[in-house]
């Protein structure tokens, strides 16, 4: 609470000045006068809802915020401004769940995408004939699963949370431990409708107006807004086995790891089972607990794994993270293909961990971790979240240089997610970039600072990329950020004149997103 007040205090004092210095100046008067008006607020409260996001590093307040309530409250935004002889930056912000700043405009108008679904019950229509489904751009995941469910099917592709908004996701890949298997949210979409830089409304798919579908897929806002995605669907599961196995060495981790995910597994072997594979290192000092999943180590099976750890010498554990998805008819099959596959790998032995779930309560297994660091005050703190994609050849170089070097003398705990996908998941005409290996891994650094602590994590950061860097690991940022378009030119790499022209296409006077700070005549 005592953050809190004091960001809120911070961000009181940034308003009062910008206002005083800037008051309204840099929006155009005529916007006030366009039948979208009452839909636009500068007021304190609108203005600091959308100054700040979950990364917490970053304060930048907008002149106005709109709160749309239909397609063309956006569309006569972005005309009027694309329009204007001074155009004005526009960000689409989702849930705000960005680490540094991408869903802000400075000096701009920040769209509240949300609010398009306030008062619309018809913005998730579920086609069980064709199995698709047609969401809003705007709505949360968590209300997509709920609603497709009613129908018997889900999407099959997810992130480890939930309350993210589909735009959000799709304008950056959108991955989880069901990545290696059915690719990332992006490659599960069959069309899009956008709204470009200039206004228009496209309808794309990889059939019509198919650059603008493969650019806006991972594009972080930067061609257009998502207002509508048709997403693929499946049968759903109703129940889960959550699977943790244990390794002391990274070896035979990432060995299973590959072997779990391979494409080669034919859709009968006992491999095929997991329908979701992920893995992390457990920090010592972090195994005491996660936020992702609180409950799912008992208090003895954190004895145990200390005890692991205390013996081998190690500085943490590593775990493969399972899932294995069913329904009440197939269960005792599922059960003794379980015990198959088990058996083929190579985890310390009884050092199996097994949950069952439901389907819901797996997929939205971060959430409760979420409440209970809000009660306490600690969601709201800075997390300065790293996030790479490390080609395979270079992954044992990566653990030995980052998690056994540079982490190991941390004095933060957080989450490290490791888990490999597969290149051919992925459409690499889409915007967010990945390695060029067959495999590669993800790498999240997950954690949460404190505003004394804050600084020497960006370090550290920062020391992790230069670790990169100097070894010639070739890694690809996700969810990226770059301070110079120096920085970004190598993230695109061949792919920077295509930026570029598709920009020049779809946002001529680079008015969306300015956030990412990659192109942009406002800031
Ligand atoms: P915002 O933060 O509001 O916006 C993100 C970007 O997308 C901005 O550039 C914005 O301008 C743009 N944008 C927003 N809406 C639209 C739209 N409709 N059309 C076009 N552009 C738009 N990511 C994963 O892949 N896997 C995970 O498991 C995962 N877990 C996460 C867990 C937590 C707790 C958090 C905080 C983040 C996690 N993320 C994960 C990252 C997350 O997917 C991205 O930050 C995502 O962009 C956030 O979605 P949002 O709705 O909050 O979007």
């Amino acid at each position: 609470l005592k953050t809190s007040i004091k960001f809120s205090l911070i961000y009181t004092l940034v308003l009062i000045l910008q206002t005083l210095s800037i008051s309204l100046a840099s929006l155009p008067q005529d916007l006030f006068h366009l039948k979208i008006a009452s839909k636009i607020r500068t007021d304190d409260q609108s203005l600091l809802s959308v100054s700040t996001d979950y990364g917490n590093l970053t304060t930048s307040i907008p002149d106005a915020v709109l709160y749309p309530s239909s397609l063309h409250d956006i569309s006569s935004l972005i005309r009027f401004s694309y329009t204007s002889s001074n155009p004005f930056s526009i960000a689409p912000r989702g849930n705000g769940h960005s680490i540094n700043g991408q869903a802000s405009a400075p000096d701009g108008v920040v769209i509240k995408m949300m609010s398009l679904g306030y008062g619309h019950s018809n913005r998730i229509n579920v086609s069980i004939v064709n199995r698709y489904v047609d969401v809003g751009g705007e709505q949360l995941w968590i209300d997509l699963l709920h609603e497709t469910l009613k129908y018997g099917l889900t999407p099959r592709s997810w992130t480890d949370y939930l309350h993210l908004t589909v735009g959000g996701t799709l304008s950056v890949g959108g991955i989880s431990g069901q990545t290696s298997r059915y690719g990332p949210q992006i490659s599960n979409v069959f069309e899009l409708d956008v709204i470009t830089g200039k206004g228009e409304m496209i309808t794309c798919s990889k059939d019509q107006n198919s650059d603008l579908f493969l650019a806006v897929l991972g594009g972080m806002g930067q061609f257009g807004i998502i207002t509508r995605a048709r997403i693929i669907l499946s049968p759903a599961p109703q129940k889960v086995h959550w699977i943790r196995l244990v390794y002391t060495d990274v070896v035979t981790f990432t060995r299973d790891q590959e072997h779990l995910i391979s494409t080669e597994n034919s859709e009968g072997s006992p491999l095929r089972l997991f329908n979701y594979v992920e893995g992390s290192f457990l920090l010592d000092r972090g195994l005491l607990g996660s936020w992702r999943s609180p409950e799912f180590f008992t208090d003895r099976d954190y004895d145990r794994m200390s005890q692991l750890v205390t013996e081998d010498g190690l500085g943490g554990v590593y775990y493969i993270e399972g899932a294995v998805y069913y329904t009440d008819e197939i269960a005792v099959q599922v059960n003794q293909e379980l015990e198959l596959l088990l058996g083929e790998l190579s985890y310390m032995p009884d050092y199996a961990f097994i949950r069952n779930v439901s389907y819901v309560e797996f997929l939205d297994r971060v959430h409760d971790g979420e409440l209970k660091l809000r009660e306490i005050g600690e969601w709201e703190v800075p997390h300065p979240w790293l996030n790479l994609f490390v080609p395979k050849s270079r992954i044992l170089d990566f653990d030995a240089g980052v998690i056994k070097g540079i982490l190991s003398n941390s004095s933060a705990a957080g989450i490290i997610l490791i888990y490999p996908m597969n290149r051919n998941k992925w459409d690499d005409r889409m915007s967010t970039m990945i390695p060029d290996e067959e495999i590669f891994y993800t790498f999240g650094l997950l954690r949460s600072a404190s505003r004394e602590n804050l600084q020497v994590l960006i370090e550290e950061n920062d020391k992790i990329l230069q670790f990169c860097n100097l070894a010639g690991i070739k890694y690809k940022q996700y969810l990226p950020h770059y301070a110079t378009i120096k920085g970004w030119m190598k993230h695109f790499g061949k792919k920077w004149n295509n930026f570029l022209a598709m920009k020049a296409k779809y946002d001529p006077e680079l008015i969306l997103s300015p956030g990412s700070k990659i192109l942009s005549s406002h800031i």
